[in-house]
């Protein structure tokens, strides 16, 4: 029997969130699971994940957004119809049941700036019979209702960062 199913949160404004999901990612790929992350808000293919993914069997990196940033205050009609072509991939992915693990990476940030409805999310999720897949929902501001429905939720919390001090994002640590 399957002790997959679960549903896992890496929320908070410290560093560490996608890096984790990508670890979990990387155990996942070791015993030789299918994993799937969509990172929603992204289009960048200069990100060291997307590049090493491709040198790991079974692990697929599909980025669903565009090369801009989303305007979170006021999201513009490309970035809504985008995140909700990604959610539409996430539920095909997740009832496929081809996927051991799917990694929503900034799906938090998504619904919570009203890209996806986060009822909509709970419903599927909450809706899911005999899951088998591990979900794990990425982002800052995971919505209260995520947090309630969720198995394991973790909050990386921001301590210290250089960038507060002025220093640029570093290729293969930030990005
Ligand atoms: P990472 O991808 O490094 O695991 P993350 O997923 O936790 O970070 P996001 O909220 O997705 O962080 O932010 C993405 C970018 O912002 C990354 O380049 C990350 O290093 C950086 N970042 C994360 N936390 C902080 C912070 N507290 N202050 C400044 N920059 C941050
Ligand atoms: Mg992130």
């Amino acid at each position: 029997m399957s002790e997959l199913g679960l549903i896992q949160v890496y929320t908070g404004n410290g560093k560490g969130k996608t890096t984790a999901s990508l670890g979990l990612a990387f155990r996942a790929c070791g015993h030789g699971f299918q994993v799937l992350m969509l990172q929603f808000m992204k289009e960048d293919q200069n990100y060291g994940e997307t590049k090493a993914a491709t040198c790991l069997p079974g692990f697929e990196i599909k980025q669903v957004g565009r090369n801009k940033f989303v305007n979170l205050a006021e999201p513009e009609a490309i970035d809504i119809e985008l995140a909700q072509n990604g959610w539409k991939l996430a539920q095909q992915a997740i009832v496929s049941r081809h996927y051991d693990l799917v990694i929503l990476d900034e799906i938090n940030v998504a619904m919570a700036c009203g890209l996806i409805s986060t009822d909509e999310v709970v419903r599927f999720l909450t809706g899911l019979t005999d899951n088998r897949t591990e979900i794990v929902l990425t982002g800052r501001y995971a919505p209260d209702a995520i947090l309630d429905i969720a198995h394991l939720v973790t909050e990386m919390k921001d301590i210290k960062h250089p960038f507060a001090a002025g220093a640029p994002a570093r290729k293969g640590i930030d990005f």
